[in-house]
């Protein structure tokens, strides 16, 4: 006999990096662990503890690996989708700091995360024991074109058996080799996809659309149901269902690091996606992303207590 599936199953499919930010101490770092797919997990298990929230990845079987994975037990997201590669490692990326300006700097070229959508099988399982699965650009980029394909291909056929699939482009033209490769992947990642959640500004520069609506019309015009535009602190376009508005960003009086305010809006929406209410849903991202950059790092705790 088999027993119900759970409902309100989330998956994401990503990469999960090691990260060093610098501390107050001049020349020191902390270790933690982040990226985008795996921040809107993290917000989203905080936010909808009822809600059984998964992460697909690969990683390696050395020590930071190890430790990536007590965050996930810590965080309540469960792991029985990663893959563990013998003799490899995770990506990694160190945040510096001059004149208070923020860069970044990237080990990621042989990130164990590569490999994760190598076996067409796993993908298969873990799609179809999920109700959402939520991906992104990124998970695109990293991913070499043969395993892209059928990553693509196995999304579709989870869309045709009704999964809801969540997309954010998060263009990050670095990761590929053009960008009209980035573009006409995006647009194939879109288009298996039920709710796309693009951020205008990304979306400007690299599809050239003169204004939000633009960007809407171009992701509503592949037949995607739900597509919801971010504009840092304008307002949020929305399409749903036929239904479509704008819905307006509360103020801000200090931004101190926009760092995941694209990933926490996605979780904030994602765990009221299921009311129906757009608008609702809508507000949830943008409050949590209001109190997200009003912090520093990707993955602020104290953003998700204060409801
Ligand atoms: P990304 O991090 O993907 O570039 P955006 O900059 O579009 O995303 O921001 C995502 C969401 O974060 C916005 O829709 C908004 O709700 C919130 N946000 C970002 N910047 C601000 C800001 N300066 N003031 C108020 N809200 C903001």
């Amino acid at each position: 006999m088999t027993s119900p599936l759970p409902q309100n199953r989330f998956l994401a499919i990503g990469e999960c990096m090691a990260e060093l930010s610098p501390t107050a101490q001049d020349g020191e770092y902390r270790l933690g662990f982040a990226g985008d797919a795996f921040n809107t997990s993290w917000y989203l298990a905080r936010l909808s503890p009822d809600t059984d929230v998964s992460f697909l990845t690969a990683i390696g079987d050395d020590s930071l690996s190890r430790q990536m994975m007590d965050l996930f037990a810590q965080s309540g997201i469960k792991e029985n989708y990663v893959q563990h590669l013998e003799n490899q490692t995770i990506g990694m990326y160190m945040i510096s700091l001059q004149n208070g300006e923020r860069s970044f700097h990237y080990w990621r070229g042989q990130s164990a995360a590569k490999k994760l959508a190598d076996d067409p099988q796993k993908l298969a399982t873990a799609f179809s024991e999920n109700d959402v699965i939520y991906f992104s650009g990124i998970t695109l980029a990293i991913l070499p074109d043969k395993s892209r394909q059928g990553f693509l291909a196995a999304l579709k056929t989870a869309k045709e058996a009704g999964k809801t699939i969540v997309f954010d482009p998060n263009l990050r033209p670095r990761l590929w080799e053009t960008a009209d490769a980035m573009t006409s992947a995006i647009m194939q990642g879109a288009a298996v996809s039920t709710i796309v959640l693009p951020s205008f500004e990304d979306e400007a520069e690299w599809f050239h659309d003169e204004n939000p609506m633009a960007t809407l019309n171009r992701y509503k015009a592949l037949g995607i149901p739900t597509v919801i535009v971010k504009n840092g602190p304008d307002p949020v376009l929305f399409e749903h269902n036929g239904h479509s508005g704008e819905y307006p960003v509360a103020p801000i009086t200090e931004v101190t690091d926009t760092t995941a305010a694209g990933d926490s809006f996605n979780a904030g929406f994602l765990a009221r996606f299921g009311s129906g209410d757009i608008e609702w849903a809508i507000k949830g991202g943008a409050e949590l992303a209001a109190r997200v950059v009003q912090s520093r790092g990707a993955l602020v705790a104290k953003a998700t207590e204060m409801d």
